[in-house]
This record gives structure tokens, C-alpha cells and sequence, in this order.
């Protein structure tokens, strides 16, 4: 078995929704297996910065169902820096930390590959809502941010079908087009763009849109994802273009907050149980995955290396069904 005496957690990226159940999980599972647990804030920013506490059972009381992380997260220039990721090494290495748990999205773990080449053991939790880590099938936060957007947008439409308006919803996702594919296909939206795939071709977006309105479509919802953005502006072309009044939603970080779903609490408190059994294990340098419904663990360098498509098949019947 493993020497680790000492476990090291932090949060770094975008908040998702049970990055807390996540944290709890790490800190209580940690204290069961007879480590210490520190808690570092602010992910990165407060590694450097030596901002780090103990943490006890009481540390991560009632926080399973909050939003957001009690760690608080940040993204962190220095990193990208040799005098800022040595700074960081030394820093978990006067800590005594011996097992870092990094939760958060992949430039998190391109982070974490890179304090493990200074000789910091890693474990890598994926916590982002926007479902765009290959080595995963799932990430913490993502049920409860499509849910939430997805309750914004069907409001969205009881007021566009009213007014019989085309309406533009810009959801999150960064580069991915994860959340607004699952926005699309739950909301029956009339097109969705995802950064995947999108062509630019505007002209087939008024087409179609004029060609539904001949169906007797009411309204025309389009989900936007963040990557493509400029909803507003594309909003006000459309509506010169189709003579609809047009109008554009971003539904912004109210997306990042809220209580996590079951599903987010769940999936968190395996998967940070799961990190420290790893590294209880005298495993170095892994991440935790969910694939074919398992949590696994792959190499750091091996996860990295992952690429992963957005599922054609659902994009196809999106269009489908637009009719
Ligand atoms: P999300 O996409 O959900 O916001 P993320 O973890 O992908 O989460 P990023 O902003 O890409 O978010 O990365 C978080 C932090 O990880 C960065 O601010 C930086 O401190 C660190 N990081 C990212 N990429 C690298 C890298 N190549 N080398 C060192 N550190 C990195």
C-alpha cells in the first residue's frame, strides 16, 4: 500500500455545480483512510500563494448541496509559467502534500500534468459543466447546468411562441457544443449551433426559419453555443433578413450556480471517494473517468492524449425532428 500521509484539494477552472460534494467527498474519505486533507484555495492562484488550511470532517459540513465551491476557484496565469509551476511545486512539497486532488476542467489537468513532471503527484476529478473532457463520458456539473439552462429556455419559449418571435439562446459550453446539443435535443429547438460543426451559412438559418414559418411554426428557438457567440448581433441580421422580430438570450453564468442535481452529487461523491482509494493505492499521476457507466482511472499523459467528437447521431435527429 501506498505512503501518502498527507492529501492536498483544490478547485481551479470555471465553478460546476457539486464541485462541494466533491470536495466533501475527498476531505471525509481521506480522514476515513487516517490522512490529513489541506484545502487549498483558489485553485492554482492559492497553491502559489501558500493559501492552504487543514480541513476536518466539520470543514465540509452542509455544503453537499450548495453551488459553487467553498474553496473557491480561479484561473491562474503563473502557471503557464516555469517561475510560477516550480513556485507551486515547492509550495505542495513544504506542505508535506503528498497526493494532490486537482478538480476541475482539462487546462486544470494540463496544470496538474505539469506539476507532476516537478515531482507532484496528481489525481485529476472532472468538474466542468461543459462536458468536454475526452477521457470522460461524464463531468460534475454538467446535469445541473443543462438544467437550468433548460428551464430558462422552455420560459424562454412560452414568451417567443406567444409573440410568435424567432428567439436566439447563447447557453455555455466554451468551445464544446456538449450543453447545447443536450439544450437542443430536450427543448426541441428549431437549429442549434455548435462550434463543431457550424458552417457560418446564415442564409440556411433564414431559410429555414422562413420556411417553418410557412408550416405554421410559432416560434423559432435557436440555441447558440458560447463558442460561435455574437447571438445579439445575429439576431438583428435575422430579423432583417426574415422580417420576424428576432431576439436574442444569453443566459450566462446563472448556468455555473445552483444546487447540484442527484445526479451531479452522486457522480462528485464517487468520483472523490474513488481519487483518494487511488492514491491510497500508491497509484501516481491518474484521472478519474465515468466510461460505459464504471469510474476508472487513466494515466495523466494517457488521458490528455483522449480526443472525443460530439455525437453525430444526435446531432442528425436534432435536425430531424425540426420540422
Ligand atoms: P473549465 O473549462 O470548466 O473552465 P478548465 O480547468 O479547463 O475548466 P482553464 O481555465 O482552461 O479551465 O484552466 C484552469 C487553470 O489551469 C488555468 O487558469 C491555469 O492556471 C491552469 N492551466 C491550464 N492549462 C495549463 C497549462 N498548459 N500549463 C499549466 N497550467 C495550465
Amino acid at each position: 500500500m501506498g505512503q501518502i500521509k498527507t492529501i492536498g484539494v483544490l478547485t481551479s477552472g470555471g465553478d460546476a455545480p457539486g464541485m462541494n460534494a466533491a470536495i466533501r467527498a475527498v476531505v471525509r474519505s481521506a480522514i476515513s483512510h487516517g490522512k490529513n486533507v489541506k484545502g487549498i484555495k483558489r485553485g492554482y492562484t492559492g497553491l502559489i500563494k501558500n493559501d492552504i488550511m487543514d480541513m476536518d470532517a466539520r470543514s465540509v459540513s452542509d455544503i453537499i448541496q450548495r453551488g459553487g465551491t467553498v474553496l473557491q476557484t480561479a484561473r491562474c496565469e503563473e502557471m503557464f509559467t516555469e517561475e510560477g509551476l516550480k513556485r507551486a511545486a515547492d509550495v505542495v512539497k513544504e506542505n508535506g502534500i503528498d497526493g494532490l486532488v486537482v478538480i476541475g476542467g482539462d487546462g486544470s489537468y494540463r496544470g496538474a500534468l505539469a506539476l507532476s513532471s516537478l515531482g507532484v503527484n496528481v489525481v485529476g476529478i472532472p468538474g466542468t459543466i461543459d462536458l468536454d473532457i475526452p477521457c470522460t463520458n461524464y463531468t460534475i456539473g454538467f446535469d445541473t447546468a443543462v438544467n437550468t439552462a433548460l428551464s430558462a429556455i422552455d420560459k424562454v419559449r412560452d414568451t417567443s411562441t406567444s409573440h410568435q418571435r424567432c428567439s436566439i439562446i447563447e447557453v455555455m459550453g466554451r468551445n464544446a457544443g456538449y450543453l447545447a446539443l443536450w439544450c437542443g435535443l430536450a427543448s426541441g429547438a428549431e437549429d442549434v449551433l455548435l462550434p463543431e460543426n457550424y458552417d457560418y451559412d446564415e442564409q440556411t438559418l433564414v431559410d429555414h426559419i422562413i420556411a417553418n414559418r410557412k408550416r405554421g411554426k410559432k416560434h423559432h428557438i435557436i440555441i447558440n453555443a458560447e463558442g460561435i457567440g455574437h447571438s445579439v448581433d445575429m439576431a438583428q441580421r435575422i430579423e432583417a433578413a426574415t422580417g420576424l422580430e428576432t431576439r436574442a438570450t444569453i443566459l450566462g453564468h446563472m448556468q455555473r450556480g445552483g444546487s447540484p442535481t442527484c445526479k451531479d452529487r452522486v457522480a462528485a461523491t464517487t468520483m472523490g471517494c474513488y481519487a483518494v482509494d487511488v492514491l491510497c493505492q500508491g497509484k501516481k499521476n491518474r484521472i478519474i473517468a465515468e466510461t460505459k457507466g464504471e469510474v476508472v482511472d487513466y494515466d495523466i499523459n494517457e488521458a490528455l492524449e483522449m480526443t472525443k467528437e460530439i455525437p453525430e447521431y444526435q446531432v442528425a435527429i436534432c435536425k430531424e425532428l425540426a420540422i
